[in-house]
C-alpha cells in the first residue's frame, strides 16, 4: 500500500499535457488562458476626463471661490464618442461629458457642480488644479504590455479586460472529457423504480457533478454489472474519453472484478490501495493511453477520492496554476477519534470564533453516508502517524471545499 502523497504524485505524474482551443469570449470564463494577450493601444487611448463639467486651463481658475468666482467664455460641447473641434485658449472653457478626449489646450476639469449658467459663459465656483479630473492617457494598460498570460483562470474581470483589448475569442486549453462508468449487479438507474434489493445509481451523478465543478466534461457510460466481459465492454465504450472514472468492483469481494480487468488491459495498472480512509482501494493504471482511475463504490468514498486524486489531475490537465484547494488551519470544538496508520479525510465543517477558525466533523462517517458529504465545507486532513482521540484546541488542516 502506497501513502497518499506517493498516489497523488505518481497520478499527477501522468496528467497530460494541455492542448487549446479558441472559444467566443462569452464562452471563457472560468476557462484557463492559453495565450499572451497584449494591449494594441494605450487604454484609455487619450487623456479624457473623469467627470461632467468644463475643460478649462487651469491657472484661469485660480483662486476662484463662490465668493470671489471666475467667468470663461463657453466655446463649445463635446460629447463623449467626439473630439473637442478647436483647442481652449485663455480665459476659455469647453463644455465635456465623462469619457470625452481632453481638448488641447485644456489641463483640468471643473465638475459641473462646482459651476453656475449655461451657454455662453460659464462661472467657476472653485479652483482647479493641474491636472484635475482628468484621467491620463494608457494608465490602465500601455500598448504593447502583455496584460493576460497563460494559465491564468479567466474571471470576469479578466474578460472585461480582454473586450477592452477588443478581443472577440480567446485561446484556452481544451477540457477534458470524462468517462464515468458505475459496476454493480445491484444499481438501477434513478429513473428506474429499485424493487427491493436493487439500489440507485447514486455515484454516476455525484462524480458527473464534480467533474463538471472541476471545469472537465463528465460522460455518462451507464451502468456495467458485475463480469470481467461486462467491464471489459464498458471501459472500452469509455476509450475515446481523455480519462475514465469506474466506480466500484475494486475492493476485495468476490464480484470486485474492475483491478483485474485494469490489470489485464494494457497491463495499464499503476497502483492500487493508497493508506487512506475513506477510499483506501483507489486503483489507477492507463488503460491504451487513457489514465482510469478504479474508485471505490460508497459513494463518499467514490466522492472524497474525486476530490483528492481526480480534481488535481484534471486541474493540471486543464494548465490551471492553482491545482489544489486552499486550505485552513482550524481547531476542533469537539474531539476526533484516530488511529494511527492511515491518513483521515473527514467529511467537516468550518466555523469561526473569536480567535479565528474552528471545526468539527459533520458527524457519523461512515463511508456510504452522503449526509456527511452533502453537510461538508470541507475535509479535514490528519496525518498517518496520528493517533487519537484528538483533543478540543487541536489544530488540524483543512481543505476547502
Ligand atoms: P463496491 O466497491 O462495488 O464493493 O461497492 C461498495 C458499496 O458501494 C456497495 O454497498 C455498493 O452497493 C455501493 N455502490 C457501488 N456503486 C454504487 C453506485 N454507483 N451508487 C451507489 N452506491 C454504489
Ligand atoms: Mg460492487
Amino acid at each position: 500500500m502506497i501513502s497518499f502523497d506517493e498516489a497523488r504524485e505518481r497520478i499527477l505524474g501522468k496528467a497530460p499535457a494541455t492542448r487549446n482551443e479558441q472559444v467566443a469570449l462569452h464562452d471563457a470564463l472560468g476557462r484557463v488562458l492559453a495565450e499572451d494577450v497584449r494591449a494594441r493601444r494605450d487604454a484609455p487611448p487619450w487623456d479624457n476626463t473623469a467627470v461632467d463639467g468644463y475643460a478649462v486651463r487651469a491657472a484661469d481658475t485660480v483662486g476662484a471661490t463662490p465668493a470671489r468666482p471666475v467667468t470663461l467664455r463657453v466655446l463649445e460641447t463635446v460629447a463623449a464618442g467626439a473630439m473637442a473641434s478647436r483647442p481652449v485658449g485663455p480665459g476659455e472653457a469647453i463644455r465635456i461629458m465623462t469619457g470625452a478626449p481632453m481638448p488641447p489646450g485644456a489641463d483640468a476639469v471643473v465638475m459641473v457642480e462646482d459651476t453656475q449658467g449655461a451657454g455662453e459663459c460659464v462661472t467657476i465656483l472653485q479652483a482647479a488644479g493641474t491636472a484635475d479630473n482628468v484621467r491620463p492617457r494608457g494608465e490602465d494598460v500601455r500598448a504593447g504590455d502583455v496584460v493576460l498570460g497563460p494559465g491564468l483562470t479567466l474571471r470576469p474581470g479578466h474578460l472585461g479586460m480582454a473586450a477592452q483589448l477588443g478581443r472577440s475569442q480567446m485561446m484556452v486549453t481544451r477540457r477534458p472529457t470524462v468517462g464515468i462508468l458505475s459496476t454493480g449487479d445491484e444499481l438501477v438507474e434513478i429513473d428506474e423504480s429499485p424493487s427491493d434489493e436493487k439500489i440507485l445509481n447514486v455515484n454516476s451523478h455525484a462524480l458527473a457533478a464534480q467533474v463538471l465543478e472541476a471545469g472537465a466534461i463528465p460522460v455518462r457510460l451507464g451502468i456495467a454489472k458485475d463480469t470481467p466481459e461486462a467491464i471489459r465492454a464498458g471501459i472500452r465504450a469509455g476509450l475515446d474519453c481523455d480519462v475514465l472514472l469506474i466506480s466500484g468492483g475494486v475492493s476485495m469481494g468476490d464480484f470486485d472484478f474492475v483491478k483485474p480487468v485494469m490489470d489485464e488491459l494494457g497491463g495499464g495498472l499503476e497502483f492500487w490501495k493508497v493508506r487512506i480512509k475513506p477510499a483506501r482501494p483507489l486503483a489507477f493504471g492507463m488503460i491504451g493511453g487513457v489514465p482510469t482511475f478504479g474508485l471505490p463504490g460508497n459513494p463518499v468514498s467514490s466522492m472524497v477520492s474525486f476530490e483528492l486524486f481526480v480534481r488535481p489531475f484534471l486541474r493540471r490537465a486543464m494548465g490551471h496554476r492553482a491545482i489544489h484547494r486552499p486550505t485552513v488551519q482550524a481547531r476542533l470544538t469537539e474531539p476526533v477519534r484516530k488511529k494511527a496508520g492511515r491518513r483521515f479525510f473527514l467529511r467537516a465543517v468550518l466555523e469561526r470564533d473569536e480567535h479565528g477558525p474552528t471545526c468539527r466533523t459533520t458527524g457519523p462517517q461512515g463511508s456510504g453516508m452522503l449526509t456527511s458529504m452533502m453537510l461538508a465545507d470541507a475535509l479535514m486532513d490528519l496525518p498517518d502517524a496520528w493517533d487519537g482521540p484528538l483533543p478540543v484546541g487541536h489544530v488540524v488542516t483543512l481543505h476547502i471545499l
